[in-house]
């Protein structure tokens, strides 16, 4: 099988191309705005540098592909409230381009990325695929309309696609060290360089983390087994732990006690964030996901080597 990844060099992306290499033919686009050529160093596949937006590269990049796993996005709330129509852009305009390509291509599935931001406002917890969205961030009112479009697709033009709801995943290559920083990464930084603990708001709000090798299993299997759906499917189990919990199982990791730094909460945030996983067990009986303490260990090794100069160990 031949398969496209776009974004493939972002954090989830490098992972996929990673895994889905062992089995398959893989050709992955990505215009490293946020994501870097070296998250690829090592992983056999085609890579084609240039923009989902880019009609041009993007035909290129899908030429012959049997399958597309899109992951390309400005993956980030706040850049979305400073820049709403870059935001809009990259998510909304690029799932429609990438559909578009995909609907030339011979009956292929198209596996994308979506977010369990588009929650947003909704207090109902755990969160399930049924509940009305209530976008809190322009990144999660496109989300919104990129998966609506994907279970658009498929009922007016038959094409097979499975937008995944993504919950906070983290995990290796995924970097610390920029205002947009996501917690876990920003965390492990600071507790490895000693420095205070950055929490925006009181610690208590809660995330459903996923180890990035457990969602890339489930994209795998997908492709493995052709699961197409005909709506959106939340990616996490259901664990729900708070940034507080993050921070004392690193202390116990590292065996000290971490200082915290507290600032005000983040505007779009959500207060807490949970997946009802039924629909994702149904469709997926056999993954077993990985713990947030085994998960948080293996990003603290990277991390090490990391910031040793190391850049892209394939952990
Ligand atoms: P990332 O920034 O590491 O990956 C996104 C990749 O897309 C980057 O490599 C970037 O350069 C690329 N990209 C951006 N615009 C592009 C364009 N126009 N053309 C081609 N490539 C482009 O972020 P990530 O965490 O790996 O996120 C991957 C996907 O998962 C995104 O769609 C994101 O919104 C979604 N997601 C991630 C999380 C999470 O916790 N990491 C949660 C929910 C959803």
């Amino acid at each position: 099988m031949r398969v496209l990844v776009t974004g493939a060099a972002g954090f989830i992306g490098s992972h996929v191309c990673a895994r889905l290499s062992e089995d398959h033919d893989v050709v992955g686009i990505d215009d490293l705005s946020t994501g870097d050529r070296s998250n690829l160093d090592g992983i056999d596949i085609e890579f084609v540098e240039g923009s989902i937006l880019d009609p041009d590269a993007l035909a290129t990049a899908a030429s012959g592909a049997d399958s597309v796993v899109h992951l390309a996005a400005i993956p980030s709330v706040p850049r979305s409230m400073a820049n709403p129509l870059a935001s809009h852009d990259a998510i909304v305009t690029g799932t429609l381009r990438v559909l578009e390509v995909a609907r030339a291509l011979d009956d292929p599935l198209v596996v994308m990325a979506s977010s369990s931001s588009v929650y947003g406002a909704n207090p109902e917890l755990p969160k399930h695929e049924r509940m009305t969205p209530m976008p809190m961030s322009p990144y999660a009112g496109a989300k919104l309309a990129a998966e609506q479009y994907c279970t658009t697709w498929s009922r007016c033009f038959g094409l097979r696609t499975l937008p995944f709801r993504f919950f906070n995943v983290y995990g290796s290559r995924q970097t610390p060290g920029h205002a947009y920083a996501a917690v876990v990464p920003a965390f492990v930084d600071a507790a490895l360089a000693g420095r205070p603990i950055p929490v925006h708001g009181d610690g208590t709000q809660s995330r459903d983390f996923t180890y990035v090798g457990t969602v890339v299993d489930v994209i795998a299997d997908a492709l493995r087994r052709d699961v197409a759906t005909d709506g959106p499917v939340n990616l996490a189990f259901g664990t729900r732990s708070t940034l507080l919990d993050v921070i004392e199982l690193l202390e116990t990791q590292l065996g000290r006690e971490l200082e915290r730094e507290h600032s005000t909460s983040r505007v779009g945030d959500v207060p807490h964030s949970q997946a009802d996983h039924t629909l994702l067990d149904e469709l997926f009986p056999t993954i077993v996901p990985t713990s947030l303490d085994d998960g948080l260990r293996d990003t603290v090794a990277w991390m090490t080597s990391y910031l040793a100069g190391d850049h892209a160990p394939s952990s």
